[in-house]
C-alpha cells in the first residue's frame, strides 16, 4: 500500500508542532508565507516519511492528511 502525505499550506499556521513531533525529521517550516501570512510547514525530506501519522494527529488545524494511493497497476508487478 502506498500513501500520499499532504500539507494544506494555506490552512497551516506555522506553529511547528508537526516539525517537533516527526520521528524522522521530515518536516520544516517554509521561508515563504502563505495566504494568511504564516510560514507553513512542508516536507523537506519527503523520502524519509514513514507515514506514521503523528504529524496529522498533532496538528491543531487539521492541515495534514495522509491518504491511500489507489493502485493503478492492478495485475502488474
Ligand atoms: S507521517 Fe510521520 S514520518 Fe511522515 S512527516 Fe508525519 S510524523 Fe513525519
Ligand atoms: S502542526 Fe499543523 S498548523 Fe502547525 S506547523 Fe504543522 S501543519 Fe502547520
Amino acid at each position: 500500500m502506498e500513501y500520499l502525505h499532504t500539507i494544506d499550506r494555506d490552512r497551516c499556521k506555522g506553529c511547528g508542532l508537526c516539525v517537533a513531533v516527526c520521528p524522522k525529521n521530515v518536516l520544516e517550516i517554509s521561508g515563504k508565507v502563505n495566504t494568511k501570512g504564516y510560514f507553513p510547514a512542508y516536507q523537506a525530506r519527503a523520502e524519509d516519511c514513514i507515514f506514521c501519522a503523528m504529524c496529522c494527529t498533532m496538528c491543531p488545524d487539521v492541515a495534514i492528511t495522509i491518504s491511500e494511493i489507489e493502485q493503478q497497476t492492478a495485475g502488474q508487478k
